[in-house]
């Protein structure tokens, strides 16, 4: 299947000179959805991952989807002051300011193999805070999978650098 007939790219979103890749006309065509993720479950069945990690929001709707495929746990990242249980936190510097992301520090146990997923990797900041987290309560990163990579931004380049194994479905 053609995944990138199916994401509209919007012009000048967030910002003025940016093209967004919107995954929402994906997510809505149930064939194309399904395809996707089955396609993604495919390529990682035998990595013996026991649980996927995914920052919020759009981690989830790619990430939960995933795991349901492959049989295994789910584990949400999400910001700072939203998780109920205690967390481990790590900052990242986005492009005005900082953010904190969160985990439930019981959520991984230690050397567990784990999975990064997320919608879209651009800079790879958002994904290294995530690995940030995973790495604090000892799991092991098998790698991060994405629907969409882009290239031109070297997101890629900063997750191998940490030995980080990446897949992406579509690659701008
Ligand atoms: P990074 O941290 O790698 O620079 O940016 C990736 C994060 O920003 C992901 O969580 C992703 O959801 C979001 N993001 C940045 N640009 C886009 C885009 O063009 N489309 C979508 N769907 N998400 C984006």
């Amino acid at each position: 299947m053609d995944f990138k007939e199916k994401i509209r790219e919007i012009e000048d979103f967030p910002q003025p000179g940016v093209r967004f890749k919107d995954i929402t006309t994906l997510l809505k065509d149930g064939k194309a959805f399904r395809a996707a993720i089955d396609t993604m479950a495919e390529r990682l069945k035998d990595k013996e991952i026991d649980v996927i990690v995914g920052p919020e929001a759009r981690g989830f709707v790619v990430g939960t989807p995933l795991a349901y495929a492959l049989g295994i746990g789910f584990v949400p990242v999400r910001k700072s002051g939203k998780l109920p249980g205690e967390t481990v936190e790590a900052g990242y510097s986005l492009e005005y300011g900082k953010d904190q992301l969160a985990i439930h520090k019981d959520a991984i146990e230690p050397g567990q193999r784990v999975l990064v997923v997320d919608d879209l990797l651009a800079t790879g900041g958002t994904v290294s805070a995530t690995l940030q987290l995973v790495n604090q309560l000892k799991g092991k990163v098998v790698g991060a999978a994405f629907v969409i990579e882009l290239s031109y931004l070297e997101g890629r380049k900063k997750l191998e650098e940490q030995n980080v194994d990446i897949f992406s479905l579509v690659q701008y």
